[in-house]
C-alpha cells in the first residue's frame, strides 16, 4: 500500500473510527492520503448539558490521532436519524466529493447495516461511487449479517491508535461498543480468521482496478 487516496464516509462522527479506525491508522502509516467525511455531528442527539459542537471537537481530535490532516476532515450538518429525507442532497454532496477527491478506495457502512442513516450513506455511497472500489465496514451491533470477504491486516500499533482515537469521544463513553476489550477482541477475531495478529474485516461491495 502507499500513495492511494482513501475516502471514509461516516454517517455520524465516530462511525469511521469504529468501522475502520485501525485501517485508517495503517493507511496513514503507509503514506496514503485519507479523507474523512462525517455527514452529521449529531447536535440533536447530545444530552442537554453538553455544548452542541461537542462531537465536532471530538472528531477533530480523534481523526488527528489516526493521522488524518485537518484539511482532509469534512463535516456536514445533516439531522441525525433523518438522513432518508435528505437522501438526494446527500447523494449530490457525494458526487461533488467524488469529483474533487477522486478516491481510489471508498469506505461506507455495510449495505446490511440496520441504522437508517447508515443505510442512506451505504446506498447513496454505492450510487455516487459505483465506478470506485467500495468496502462496507463492520459494526456488529448494527449488522444482522456481515460477509467477511475482505480483510486488512493490522499491527498492535494500529489497534492502539484506534483505541486512543475513540477515547476522544468522551461524550459517548458509556456506549458498550466503545469498550476497549470489545474493540480489541473483534480485531483479534478478525486477525485469527486470516492468520494475522489483528485485522479489520470488510464486506466487499465492489472492486475496480483502474
Ligand atoms: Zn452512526
Amino acid at each position: 500500500m502507499g500513495s492511494k487516496k482513501i475516502l471514509v464516509l461516516a454517517p455520524h462522527t465516530d462511525d469511521g473510527e469504529l468501522g475502520c479506525g485501525g485501517s485508517i491508522a495503517r493507511f496513514c502509516r503507509d503514506g496514503n492520503e485519507v479523507f474523512y467525511v462525517a455527514f452529521s455531528t449529531c447536535r440533536r442527539s447530545l444530552p442537554a448539558h453538553l455544548a452542541p459542537d461537542t462531537l465536532e471537537k471530538e472528531v477533530i481530535k480523534a481523526t488527528n490521532i489516526l493521522g488524518i490532516k485537518r484539511e482532509n476532515l469534512i463535516l456536514f450538518d445533516y439531522d441525525v436519524r433523518d438522513f432518508p429525507k435528505d437522501r438526494q442532497r446527500i447523494l449530490e454532496d457525494m458526487v461533488k466529493l467524488k469529483n474533487e477527491i477522486k478516491p481510489d478506495i471508498v469506505f461506507v457502512p455495510s449495505l446490511n447495516d440496520l441504522h437508517q442513516d447508515h443505510q442512506v450513506i451505504a446506498n447513496e455511497g454505492l450510487r455516487a461511487f459505483k465506478n470506485n472500489s467500495l468496502l462496507g465496514y463492520e459494526m456488529p451491533w448494527n449488522n444482522v449479517s456481515f460477509n467477511t470477504n475482505y480483510f486488512i491486516a493490522l499491527e498492535e500499533q494500529d489497534i492502539a491508535i484506534k483505541i486512543q482515537a475513540l477515547k476522544e469521544y468522551e461524550s459517548q463513553k458509556n456506549r458498550n461498543y466503545l469498550n476497549e476489550d470489545f474493540i480489541k477482541s473483534l480485531a483479534y477475531t478478525r486477525g485469527v480468521q486470516i492468520g494475522a495478529r489483528y485485522a479489520e474485516a470488510f464486506d466487499l461491495i465492489r472492486w475496480v482496478n483502474w
